[in-house]
């Protein structure tokens, strides 16, 4: 084994599914623009990586959160719009519009500030606007939007015009027709411009979520955008390590810090180099499941920082060896069910991933 990827997790991502999500979601909403959401370095697989496969899929738009998540983009992505959704920091707006980034305006100061730019260079600079409609974080709220100078609008190019969802992912939570009817009565000097509401799960609400353009992230990764249905999207990720250290057990003792998982003697412990350091969230103690020789085993003990436990005593002798390889997010719900485990969602999965896990990017396969 070479020593870069020898004895730590690998997180593999598999583009094939990435490129197949992209185009199920284009399909789900045939008729809108598809962009991707890439923020938080694609959600934790390699912001990079993701945005290029994106990109060949057909992809033309692209949101980071981040004006330098947005300039590292840009080195690798030439041809693409790309809009931070944080908007203008203040003394960040020169460095954005040089990059060709396309801020998400979510104040009125920060119009005023982009039109101020745009007339200093003589240039219509591009931008988005995001209206509030329920979330109470960013965007402008109703009395601001009413209040948008026309000549202000007038001084940049306004290309895209926002909100964004508070619970898409609950299909029939009536707020969802609450912030779509609001986005829907947006002013006049708004109205004509190409309108964006949907998030991933947004995308399944219907046609009337759509509008010009969908914002998905998290189902191009392969988490379910439906949680009262079967997941539409094919599985994006895998993460696996390498197990270091078997243990027979003598006599009936504890595993791990704490002493929270009993294990009799004639049990058997497989020891995995990865844990709450590498993103694999201490609350999945005694409540995950791993895959090792084909079978499912649970997490033994609390997660430590560097290491987990498995008990694999329900598996024959010598099935196992140190050098195997257990699945720690496998299968087609991998993210969510390791998720659940750990009592949060998906989302916080995928972006704790962390940096010393070796990142392995395949075109076929899990
Ligand atoms: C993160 C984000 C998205 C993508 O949301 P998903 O639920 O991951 O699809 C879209 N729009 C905005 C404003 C966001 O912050």
């Amino acid at each position: 084994m070479r020593v870069d990827t020898a004895a730590r997790g690998i997180l593999s991502v598999n583009l094939d599914a990435l490129s197949n999500n992209y185009r199920r979601l284009a399909q789900e909403a045939a008729g809108s623009e598809v962009a991707g959401v890439v923020k938080a370095n694609g959600y934790g697989l390699g912001a990079r990586e993701v945005a290029a496969c994106l990109r060949t899929a057909g992809c033309r738009s692209f949101f980071v959160a981040h004006v330098q998540e947005g300039i590292a983009l840009r080195e690798s992505l030439e041809d693409a719009r790309i809009f931070v959704l944080h908007g203008l920091a203040e003394g960040t707006e020169k460095n954005l519009a040089d990059a060709g980034l396309i801020p998400v305006l979510n104040h009125p100061d920060e119009l005023r500030r982009y039109a101020t730019l745009s007339l200093t260079r003589d240039q219509r600079l591009p931008a988005a606007l995001q209206l509030d409609t329920g979330m109470c974080r960013l965007g402008f709220s109703q009395n601001e939007a009413a209040a948008i100078d026309r000549q202000d609008l007038d001084a940049i190019n306004p290309v895209l015009v926002m909100s964004h969802l508070v619970s898409a992912e609950v299909s029939r939570d009536p707020f969802n027709m609450k912030q779509r009817d609001r986005f829907s009565r947006r002013p006049d000097v708004l109205a004509n411009l190409p309108a964006s509401l949907a998030n991933s799960s947004g995308i399944f609400l219907g046609p009337d979520f759509h509008f010009d353009l969908c914002r998905p992230g998290v189902a191009l990764y392969g988490v379910n955008p439906t949680p009262e249905q079967p997941n539409p999207m094919q599985p994006v990720v895998t993460l696996s390590a390498p197990v270091l250290q078997i243990h027979e057990i003598e006599e009936a003792g504890t595993v791990g810090y704490n002493g929270t998982y009993d294990v009799p003697a004639g049990g058997r412990i497989a020891t995995v180099p990865l844990g709450y350091a590498d993103g694999y969230l201490r609350s999945s103690g005694n409540q995950a499941r791993a895959r090792i020789a084909g079978e499912i085993v649970p997490v033994a003990g609390r997660v430590s920082m560097d290491l987990i436990t498995l008990d694999i005593s329900s598996l024959p002798p010598n099935s196992v060896q140190p050098g195997c390889m257990a699945d720690l997010i496998f299968g087609s719900d991998g993210v969510d069910q390791l998720a659940k485990a750990a009592g949060t969602i998906g989302y916080e999965v995928l972006t704790r991933l962390g940096t010393r896990l070796a990142r392995r990017y395949t075109r076929s396969g899990p």
